[in-house]
């Protein structure tokens, strides 16, 4: 599934786009769900963690189709908002299509990329999120609830009432927090 048509020289571009507006931008890393490109940025403002996933399907084609739109649906398990990026002008039945399907259409010319429609925002389930935050070594803190490097938290396992293990993480500045409660200084 890797490098058709060179695709891959298309990533840059559609990755500076996301970062100006205001992505994390993560390189592709192999597997099942994964996207061509994956941008996360934070929505939620001074008081709450919000993230918002956006996975981008890009195409190297001039002809553009109905199926591109559904593959980049497909990526609504995990992401807000799915686009579907191309060197190509959209037909009316794809745009169409598209507006139907709440996927948003990225028009690549040269160097610039055009938003031809928007996408709107879907709903991907916690455990889809959340595998993929773990793809890109990314964690929620149980405590905070920020998203931290898996690096920087300290897991914690657990076994609920259904005798499943989960693993839970900590980040740095909670486990400290924590520490100081326990001892007394807070
Ligand atoms: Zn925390």
């Amino acid at each position: 599934m890797r490098n058709k048509k060179g695709e891959e020289k298309l990533y840059p571009l559609v990755q500076r786009y996301l970062r100006r507006r205001g992505y994390l931008t993560l390189p592709r890393k192999g597997g099942r769900v994964q996207a061509d490109i994956v941008g996360i940025r934070d929505v939620g403002g001074r008081y709450s963690h919000e993230i918002e996933v956006v996975a981008v399907e890009v195409k190297n084609r001039k002809r553009t189709r109905l199926r591109y739109v559904t593959q980049a649906l497909g990526y609504s398990k995990f992401a807000h908002r799915c686009y579907l990026a191309m060197p190509a002008r959209y037909g009316e039945e794809e745009v169409r299509y598209a507006r139907q399907m709440g996927v948003g259409l990225l028009q690549i010319g040269g160097e610039k990329i055009r938003e031809v429609l928007s996408a709107e925002t879907k709903i991907p389930t916690e455990t889809e999120l959340t595998g993929l935050l773990r793809r890109f070594d990314f964690v929620k803190c149980i405590f905070c609830g920020s998203i931290v490097r898996r690096s920087q938290a300290t897991r914690i396992n657990r076994i609920n009432a259904f005798g499943e293990e989960k693993h839970l993480y900590l980040c740095k500045s909670c486990k400290k927090y924590l520490q100081l409660q326990v001892i007394g200084v807070v």
